[in-house]
């Protein structure tokens, strides 16, 4: 055995439409594939950093991989304790981190044949929920959106919120119960676009909507405390909280509710487990969610959600946004992704990668 071999590879993804998310209009995805094998077996990464949102480039993340690549090439075990020394240096460079944490974890999960979430949490969930998530302006979209969503098996739905006028947005969701009836869950995620006055001003209206929790109404945790303490609905922090550090100074204000867990921006699954797990602590809910991630991404969010014990719908239903992928997707039916027996995250990657 001469060591583990690590590889990298470059894709880009279309997405179908362009997506208005806070202050970025996404039109595809750029990211690296991480594959580390030992020479039997090959575990999965992937790194995807968002434009306007991660603070790293691309270019950067690949320069950290390449540096990876060399270091874990004088390890021969994936247990070994070094690989550990290796994650440390990438706390920096959550991408990075993310990529190769998710690698070491998938390998280490399909030499043992166990599934990736098995590994993250003592009962795992066979089937996690996800919502589906709009930002379409006109309210009969919005309506037609949602009945179609309940259509297809959904119980939740987010509506992003905070790029028209609040009058508007008020009217959006609105018009989304009013199609669906009261059962089905709504969410709203402003992405930071209010200032904390006019959050508490329209989230009392959303309340009575029956909104169940707000993202990101304000931007930082100290203007979103300052909502949440507020509030006549729970509000959630997502972009305002990049580290675990960031989320405990979150929960320690005591008026935020939910935390929004990207393992991709926070540095992976085990990462992200350490998040979920101090958001359990205080008595708040994780809701998982991807990056809008290739395949592999999204795999490794779908295995955290299944160990983190919550069950909320999670933000796992994004890969239909994409117009290609860089491998067989978990799918969505019914509003949630079964998890399969299959060892690891359950997928590999395609030869081709979309470029
Ligand atoms: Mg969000």
């Amino acid at each position: 055995m001469s060591g583990l071999c690590a590889d990298v590879r470059r894709f880009r993804l279309l997405l179908r439409d362009v997506l208005t998310t806070g202050r970025t209009q996404l039109r595809h995805r750029d990211g690296l594939l991480l594959s580390v094998t030992d020479g039997t077996h090959t575990g999965w990464g992937e790194a995807t950093p968002m434009p306007g949102w991660s603070p790293m480039s691309i270019d950067s993340v690949a320069v950290s991989l390449a540096a990876v690549s060399a270091a874990v090439s004088v390890i021969d075990d994936p247990a070994d304790p070094r690989l550990d020394h290796v994650l440390d240096d990438l706390d920096r460079a959550p991408h990075a981190r993310a990529a190769l944490a998710g690698a070491i974890a998938d390998l280490r999960a399909r030499r043992v044949g166990s599934a990736l979430s098995a590994t993250l949490g003592p009962s795992p969930a066979a089937r996690v929920r996800v919502n589906a998530m709009t930002s379409a302006e006109n309210p009969d979209d919005v309506a037609a959106f949602c009945a179609a969503a309940v259509d297809s098996g959904f119980e939740s739905v987010k509506i992003k919120v905070g790029l028209l006028d609040t009058a508007s947005d008020l009217r959006r969701v609105a018009a989304a119960r009013s199609a669906v009836g009261p059962d089905l869950e709504l969410r709203i995620d402003a992405n930071g676009s209010w200032d904390v006055e006019t959050a508490i001003a329209v989230l009392g209206p959303m309340a009575e909507l029956g909104v169940c929790f707000c993202e990101e109404p304000a931007d930082g945790i100290a203007s979103i405390a300052a909502v949440g303490s507020r509030s006549d609905i729970p509000v959630a922090v997502d972009e305002s909280a990049r580290c675990v550090d960031d989320i405990a100074e979150a929960l320690g204000t005591g008026s935020i509710d939910v935390v929004i867990v990207k393992p991709q921006a926070i540095g992976g699954p085990d990462m992200a487990m350490r998040a979920v797990r101090l958001t359990t602590e205080f008595g708040a809910t994780a809701v998982v969610t991807s990056m809008i991630d290739g395949a592999i991404g999204v795999a490794h969010a779908l295995h955290v959600a299944a160990a983190s014990g919550v069950n909320m719908a999670h933000g796992l239903a994004t890969s239909s946004l994409l117009s290609a992928d860089i491998g067989p997707a978990p799918e969505v039916s019914a509003g949630g992704i079964t998890i399969g027996d299959e060892a690891g995250i359950g997928i590999v990657p395609y030869d081709t990668l979309p470029t």
